[in-house]
C-alpha cells in the first residue's frame, strides 16, 4: 500500500509531502451484563473511521466529522489527549493531523470515546512506525477514557485494541487476557437516540455492596467467563445476571425491562445494558436468532415515541485496523 500523498499549503502553493493512514476503530461493549469494568468485546461491524496525516507544520490538529460535535481542541478531544501521551513518551515533536469520521454517537455505551482513544493510540503507532505493544498502547488509551469518563478504565479501550474479548483482571499493574469468542455468538444491539454520558451514570452507582450479592455477581463472573473458554451457550446466558449495576441503571433507560422480556422471548441467551447505556445489547446463538431479536426490539420500541438504531454483528477478532 502506497500511503505517500502530496498536498498543496495554501499559504505558499508548495508541495508538501505527507504519510496518510486510514484506521477502522471498532465499537465495543463494556461490562457484558455482570463483569463491570473489567470485561469488554468488540463488534465487528460497527465502528469510526480515522484518518491520521503527517504534517509539516509541528503540534496535533483534530479535525471532526460526522456525529457528535466533538471539541476539535487536541486537550478537550480523546483522540488528541492520547496524541499528546505519545509524544511525551517519545520526548520528540511531531506534526500530525487526526481525521474523525464519527459514526459511532458519543455517549451511546457503544465504546464511542474509546474507539477514538484507541484508534489513535494504533493510528499514530503505525504512521510513525513505532513498535509500542497492544498493552502500551492501551496504556496510551485509557488515558482518553480517563478525559471522558473520569476513571482510566480499561474495558472499551483493550477490546478495541485487541479485538474478541478482553478481560481486565487488574490495574496495578494493567492485567489484560484476550479471550476468542464462541464462533456462534452474536449480539443485537439496540441503541435509544437519548445521551447517557458515563460519567453521569457512574455517579448514580452504589459505593458499597452486600457480601452476599458480591457472591452472586462473582459466581456469575466466573461462570461468563467459563462459559466463553467452553464456547457453552446455555452458560453464557444464565450467567448474564447483573444483580448489583443494572438494577440502578435501567431506570436510564426507557421501557429496559420490556426490551429485555422481548430479547429472551426471542431466544437470546441473555440481554443487558451496554456499557452505562442507553444500548441495550442481547447475546444470541447464531444469526437467525440474533436477527430475530432485532425483530424483538424494533416492536418493543417502534411505537414509544423515541428514534433508536439496531444492530447485529459478531464479535470482532480484530481491534483497531488499518483500512485501504
Ligand atoms: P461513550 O461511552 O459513548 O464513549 P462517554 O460518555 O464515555 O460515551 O464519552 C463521551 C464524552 O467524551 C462526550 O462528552 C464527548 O464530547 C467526549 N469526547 C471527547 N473526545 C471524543 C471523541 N473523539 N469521541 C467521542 N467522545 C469524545
Amino acid at each position: 500500500m502506497d500511503l505517500t500523498k502530496t498536498s498543496i499549503d495554501k499559504n505558499t502553493n508548495a508541495e508538501i509531502m505527507l504519510d496518510e493512514i486510514k484506521v477502522f476503530a471498532p465499537a465495543t461493549v463494556a461490562n457484558v451484563g455482570c463483569a463491570f469494568d473489567i470485561l469488554g468485546f468488540a463488534l465487528h461491524n460497527i465502528g469510526d473511521e480515522m484518518i491520521f496525516r503527517k504534517t509539516e507544520k509541528l503540534g496535533i490538529t483534530i479535525i471532526s466529522k460526522g456525529l457528535g460535535n466533538l471539541p476539535t481542541e487536541p486537550k478537550k478531544n480523546v483522540a488528541g489527549v492520547v496524541a499528546i501521551e505519545m509524544l511525551k513518551d517519545k520526548n520528540m515533536q511531531f506534526g500530525i493531523e487526526i481525521e474523525i469520521n464519527k459514526l459511532i454517537n458519543p455517549g451511546s455505551g457503544m465504546g464511542s470515546s474509546a474507539a477514538s482513544a484507541s484508534g489513535a493510540a494504533f493510528g499514530i503507532n503505525k504512521l510513525f512506525g513505532w513498535n509500542y505493544n497492544s498493552h502500551e498502547l492501551v496504556h496510551f488509551a485509557m488515558q482518553g477514557e480517563k478525559l471522558a469518563s473520569g476513571a482510566e478504565h480499561a474495558d472499551n479501550v483493550a477490546p478495541a485494541i485487541t479485538g474478541k474479548f478482553a478481560l481486565i483482571r487488574g490495574y496495578n499493574p494493567l492485567d489484560m487476557i484476550e479471550i476468542d469468542a464462541p464462533k456462534d455468538l452474536y449480539c443485537t444491539i439496540i441503541h435509544p437516540q437519548i445521551e447517557i454520558k458515563t460519567i453521569e451514570a457512574r455517579k448514580i452507582l452504589p459505593k458499597e455492596i452486600a457480601l452476599k450479592n458480591a457472591v452472586i455477581q462473582w459466581g456469575n463472573v466466573a461462570g461468563l467467563i467459563s462459559g466463553l473458554y467452553q464456547s457453552n451457550y446455555e452458560l453464557i446466558g444464565r450467567s448474564m445476571k447483573d444483580i448489583i449495576i443494572e438494577p440502578v441503571r435501567a431506570d436510564l433507560i426507557p421501557d429496559f425491562y420490556e426490551l429485555k422480556n422481548a430479547a429472551i422471548q426471542a431466544g437470546a441467551l441473555g440481554c443487558s445494558i451496554a456499557g452505562s447505556g442507553p444500548a441495550v445489547f442481547a447475546f444470541s446463538k447464531g444469526e437467525t436468532i440474533a436477527k430475530a431479536v432485532k425483530h424483538a426490539f424494533n416492536d418493543t420500541y417502534k411505537n414509544n415515541g423515541i428514534s433508536y438504531h439496531l444492530f447485529v454483528s459478531k464479535i470482532c477478532d480484530q481491534g483497531a485496523r488499518l483500512m485501504d
